[in-house]
This record gives C-alpha cells, sequence and structure tokens, in this order.
C-alpha cells in the first residue's frame, strides 16, 4: 500500500471502507482496541469485572483475547479441547502459546476427562457437528464461568458471523433468537453469566489484518468437521455486498440491535433435571446429547 495514513504521516496498512480512511500500524491498532472498547461503553461495562474469554486458538478469539489485554484487568481464559485429534492438540498449543504471552491464566477443559470427545459424540447421535460443538461448547464454557464465579463470558464471534447466524436465524424461523443479536447480554438466568461480544463491530477482513500487521499466531488449519456448505454460502454473498457497499455489513449487526430490542416475549426456561442448568425442556440438549 503506497498511501499515507489518514491521521499521521506514517505508510499506511489498511483502508477501512466505511470510514474512507487508511491507517498506519499504530492508528489501525488503535481503531481495532476502539471498536473493541465500544462494546463495553455502550453497556458501561467496568473494565475490571472478572472476565472469561473462551480461546479456541482460531483469528477470532486469539485478537478478542490481544484487544481485551489491552484495557481489561481481570481476565482469564478458558478453552476446550474437544478431543478432535491432531487438530485439538494443534488449538490448544496455540492457545497456550497467546496465554503465556500476554500474561494470561489458562484453564483448560479437557472433553476426554469427562468421559467424551466430539468424535465419540458423534458416532453416538446422528447430527450435524457443528450443532453438536456449539451445544457442548455453550454449555461448558457457561458451567465453567458460573461455577468459578466470572461475571462475564466473552466470546469471538465477529460481525460477518453474527449477520449470518441471523439470517438462518429467520431462516429457520426461530424468530425469537432474534432477541440475543446483541454485542452484550446481561445474566438473565441463574446459574448463568452475562455474555460479551467484543468483535461485534470488527469484520473478519479486520481481524485478519490485526493478526498479520501485529505478527500474532493463530491456527490457520480448518477443523475437519467444518462443512456447513449453507452458512458458507451466506458468508460469501454477504462478502460481496458488503464489497459493493462498504459499511452494509455495520448497518445490518446495528439494525440487529434494535430488532434483538423489539423481541418482548420471555423465554421460559426450567432446570434441567439432570444438571440443573437453565433448560428450555425437562433435560437440557447437553444432558441429552451426552446420555
Ligand atoms: Fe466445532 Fe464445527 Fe467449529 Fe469444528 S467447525 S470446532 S465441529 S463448531
Ligand atoms: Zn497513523
Ligand atoms: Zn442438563
Amino acid at each position: 500500500m503506497n498511501e499515507k495514513c489518514s491521521k499521521c504521516e506514517k505508510e499506511a496498512v489498511k483502508f477501512v471502507e466505511w470510514k474512507k480512511k487508511y491507517y498506519c500500524k499504530e492508528h489501525f491498532n488503535q481503531y481495532f482496541i476502539g471498536q473493541v472498547r465500544k462494546v463495553f461503553d455502550m453497556y458501561k461495562i467496568p473494565s475490571d469485572k472478572k472476565i472469561c474469554v473462551a480461546i479456541s486458538g482460531g483469528k477470532d478469539s486469539v485478537s478478542m483475547a490481544y484487544a481485551l489485554s489491552k484495557f481489561c484487568k481481570n481476565l482469564e481464559a478458558v478453552h476446550i479441547d474437544l478431543g478432535i485429534g491432531e487438530y485439538s492438540r494443534k488449538s490448544l498449543g496455540i492457545t497456550e502459546e497467546i496465554c503465556k504471552n500476554l500474561g494470561i491464566k489458562l484453564n483448560v477443559i479437557k472433553l476426554k476427562e469427562i468421559g467424551y470427545t466430539l468424535p465419540g459424540l458423534l458416532q453416538k447421535k446422528k447430527m450435524i457437528p457443528c450443532k453438536i460443538c456449539g451445544i457442548v461448547k455453550r454449555y461448558l464454557l457457561n458451567k465453567f464461568a458460573y461455577e468459578n464465579n466470572f461475571e462475564i463470558l466473552a466470546t469471538g464471534q465477529n460481525m460477518n458471523d453474527i449477520a449470518m447466524h441471523a439470517i438462518n436465524t429467520i431462516y429457520s424461523s426461530y424468530l425469537i433468537g432474534l432477541k440475543n443479536f446483541k454485542p452484550f447480554l446481561p445474566k438473565d438466568k441463574e446459574k448463568t453469566v452475562a455474555l460479551i461480544r467484543p468483535l461485534f463491530f470488527l469484520s473478519e477482513d479486520e481481524i485478519e489484518t490485526f493478526l498479520r500487521i501485529n505478527g500474532i499466531p493463530y491456527l490457520k488449519e480448518k477443523c475437519p468437521y467444518s462443512e456447513e456448505a449453507f452458512s458458507t454460502k451466506i458468508k460469501e454473498t454477504l462478502s460481496i455486498l458488503e464489497k459493493e457497499k462498504p459499511g452494509f455489513l455495520r448497518k445490518f449487526v446495528s439494525s440487529l440491535i434494535k430488532l434483538s430490542d423489539l423481541v418482548k416475549i420471555d423465554i421460559k426456561t426450567k432446570s434441567c433435571k439432570k444438571c440443573g442448568f437453565p433448560s428450555l425442556n425437562d433435560v437440557c440438549s447437553f444432558c441429552k446429547i451426552v446420555k
């Protein structure tokens, strides 16, 4: 890139389309951290809250951990080892390296140590891998954060993921699910913690730039089970729209926040009869999967 930064005289590393600005490394980092801080400011979340960051070793969670470590004072990490052979070993290796670099305590939940692995569960249940995996991860992350007295659980969905999930939610007619498309969900049930999505206003492209210009390692390998063809198609379509109309995704996710406020119906939950954690049915999805 031969352009100069719009804020100083240094060489630009990135053109942020929706802002119509070129940024050098320093000013792009400032912009990136600023977008993460924006979520904290929007919901008036103090930076000394006890936060548990879920790190898989992939680009989103790694960049999230770096950004949060710049201003959060009470941070720990949690990693779920799904037991997917070499892929899980590499994910854990990168996560350990990142936490060591950042000086964050790492907690590891090994699915194997509680009697399962993702491949084992997939043999028992005829379900889409990512669906089972999502249920297992959501349950274990919340359980860990709750039992260890964290106030907030931070997860790394970026703007593209959020837009894609919203379209999928509408497509599957689960409209009540739109209630949750917010950067921050306060604790609203027993045995849960608040949830924050610090990358809500950052795109995949911006995340890749942040990692590249700072030389931050992350797991580039794809999970052997990732083959959500339809979701990938939605994401590709969204990227085309973003290219044609820079700022499209940002407007889309900002509208989602407004839309989520309009969904007023309460989702009634019970306590799972087996584990006691919140559930829509008598037995929660996690207990149904692992029984
Ligand atoms: Fe789990 Fe799917 Fe991600 Fe693999 S790609 S780790 S199965 S959610
Ligand atoms: Zn600059
Ligand atoms: Zn249960």
